[in-house]
């Protein structure tokens, strides 16, 4: 347990500013700073959040457009960047946001030189490799919240339609945080009942492969439909942002799937995918022995190729 804890949100938008409300509620982070290049805006946005702090946990917010804001941050939450427009892919994010994460990761080093580094900003696990290169960091301190979200949906989905609480559905989306991530449904259960032995109410069973499918393109689309109808996604990412800090700060060695720099996870190296990974102090390091069939092994090697590519094209 770290105490005194700092977490340093990076980006003042729609993702940051959730992402520093969800850890003050939350009690995540002892001390909570925002940083973004738009000083009126990040102004705003921490009077707005320091108002409420009479009711939140022990925590206190600073911010503004000086890095200097990050100084001696144990975790830095980076969500600086352009966002999807409706109909875009995360992917098409890429050369605007390499950039600007780039550079934030060499700033933020300067003065939190200890940090461990989650990227949010899209597409999160092409901008991991790339700040893993560019920095020389170790893979364990430099990660993308990855599927942690994509999982949470998932679970929300199966909680829905099983009447059983999201905590007892245990599920994985695994991959890019993107078009090609997948579910591990060889290894879903609720409770301890494998997924297609799941009955309804009726006696018979409530998932078939086919249904599992559907629920895999909802989920893997879930980010348009709300972009669709809103203009972004933010309080759910705000959500799973703080339950990777927490994991941090408190030292929980959690199993969360955010995206390390994978090197020999079932013969994949050098690309940073979503795999259950133990969260903790250090930061993340994935579970090589993780069970994957072999068809959801050739979904990751494919994962693993497409983001190969994007950032392929990003370092010229
Ligand atoms: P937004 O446009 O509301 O906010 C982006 C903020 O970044 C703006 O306030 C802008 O001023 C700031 N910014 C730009 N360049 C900067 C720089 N160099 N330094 C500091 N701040 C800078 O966008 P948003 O809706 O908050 O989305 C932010 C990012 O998060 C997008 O890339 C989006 O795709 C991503 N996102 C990721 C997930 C995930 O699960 N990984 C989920 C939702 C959104």
């Amino acid at each position: 347990m770290i105490e005194n804890s700092k977490l340093t949100v990076i980006g003042a938008g729609a993702v940051g500013s959730s992402v520093a409300y969800a850890s003050l509620i939350r009690g995540s982070a002892r001390h909570v700073a925002l940083y973004d290049i738009d000083a009126a805006k990040t102004e705003a946005e921490v009077l707005d959040l320091a108002h409420g702090t009479l009711f939140t946990r022990a925590s206190d917010i600073i911010g503004g457009s000086d890095i200097g804001v990050a100084e001696g941050s144990h975790v830095v939450v980076i969500t600086a960047g352009a966002k999807q427009k409706p109909g875009q892919t995360r992917i098409e994010l890429a050369a605007t946001n390499a950039k600007i994460v780039g550079s934030i990761v060499r700033d933020v080093l300067e003065v939190a030189p200890h940090a461990i580094i989650v990227i949010v900003t899209n597409p999160c696990d092409v901008l991991t490799m790339l700040a893993h290169e560019a920095s020389g960091l170790p893979p364990e301190r430099v990660f993308a919240s990855g599927t942690v979200l994509d999982t949470s949906r998932l679970r929300w989905e199966i909680a829905r339609r099983t009447g059983v609480a999201p905590t007892s559905v245990h599920a994985q989306i695994v991959g890019e945080h993107g078009d090609t991530e997948f579910p591990l449904w060889s290894d879903a259960r609720i409770s301890t009942v494998p997924i297609l032995e799941w009955r309804g109410e009726d006696g018979a069973p409530l998932f078939t492969l086919e249904e599992l499918d559907r629920i895999a393109v909802d989920v893997r689309e879930a980010a348009y439909k709300v972009i669709q109808g809103k203009g972004a996604t933010n309080y759910a990412i705000g959500l799973s942002s703080a339950r990777i800090v927490e994991a941090i700060l408190a030292d929980e060695n959690a199993v969360l799937n955010v995206a390390t720099v994978l090197s020999d996870f079932h013969g994949i190296d050098g690309v940073a995918l979503s795999v259950p990974s133990v969260v903790g102090s250090t930061g993340a390091r994935p579970i090589r022995e993780s069970p994957f069939s072999a068809e959801e092994l050739e979904k990751l090697r494919a994962s693993a190729a497409a983001l190969e590519e994007v950032a392929a094209g990003l370092r010229g």
